[in-house]
């Protein structure tokens, strides 16, 4: 039996508020092969039980959606200094500017965006090359993400402004280019909303997720780049436990 509990943009704030600012875990060597993959992270340290025992995991695979009238995401994006980070486990640029999105009542700051390869969440079944994610907080330290999903084709112009200035092993650039992450998002801002959790340990749950159905283009050669520095980084989708997909053209 289903309940019909769809509060959708009402996020609990009982989650670990310095999760993306410095993981915890970060100390722990989990990774997304063999004894330290996803598998196995809820065992390596208290604090990730909830990557086995949440019933909120992202990333999901959406097959079927509900459409809502969410209203539209503003992305008030402007133009940050590329500050490009090798944390480990992905390529991530820290966001320096004033930059942040309003959906509803709801303004989350801009914090970092970073990459998956492939795609973390699927589309009826289906992986693309890479996502982005866009990872927002609230005042009140909740959390937004907005996905975006890249597929090949063309070279990606604005990704060119620091592929090839991806550190090879964990370390961070200041670069003296500059990008308006606005410049990094497909035309149409239609999306998928549903609830899930970081796709990292410790996989805190209370994320808000927004994922832009159409992709961007990014080259195979952009995609063997960043695979041949960061490998796999696609955390496995996890059960939906009948979560409401949204859907807003
Ligand atoms: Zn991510």
């Amino acid at each position: 039996m289903k309940t019909m509990k769809t509060a959708l943009l009402v996020v609990p704030m009982c989650f670990a508020l310095n999760a993306v600012a410095s993981p915890p875990g970060d100390s722990a060597n989990w990774g997304y092969e063999g004894s330290t993959g996803p598998d196995h992270w809820a065992a390596m340290k208290q604090e990730f039980a909830v990557c086995s025992e949440g019933k909120r995991q992202s990333p999901i695979n959406i097959d079927r959606s509900v459409s809502a009238d969410l209203g539209t995401i503003e992305f008030n994006y402007n133009d940050t200094k590329i500050e490009v980070v090798n944390n480990g486990h992905t390529i991530q640029v820290n966001n320096s500017a004033d930059s942040s999105i309003k959906i509803g009542a709801g303004k989350f700051e801009l914090l970092q965006f970073h990459f998956h390869s492939p795609s973390e969440n699927t589309v009826g079944n289906k992986p693309f090359d890479m996502e982005m994610h866009l990872v927002h907080k609230n005042d009140q330290g909740e959390l937004a993400v907005v996905g975006v999903f890249l597929k090949t084709g063309g070279a990606n112009n604005q990704l060119s402004k620091f592929w090839k200035e991806m550190p090879k092993s964990k370390d961070k650039k200041m670069l003296t280019a500059s990008i308006n992450p606005k410049d990094l998002l497909p035309a149409n801002k239609s999306f998928y909303h549903f609830k899930g959790s970081l796709t990292t340990p410790p996989c805190s749950e209370g994320v808000s997720w927004f994922v832009m159905k159409d992709a961007v283009d990014v080259s195979k050669d952009q995609v063997k780049e960043f695979l041949a520095i960061v490998g796999n980084n696609a955390r496995p989708v996890q059960a939906d436990n009948g979560r409401f997909v949204l859907s807003k053209n």
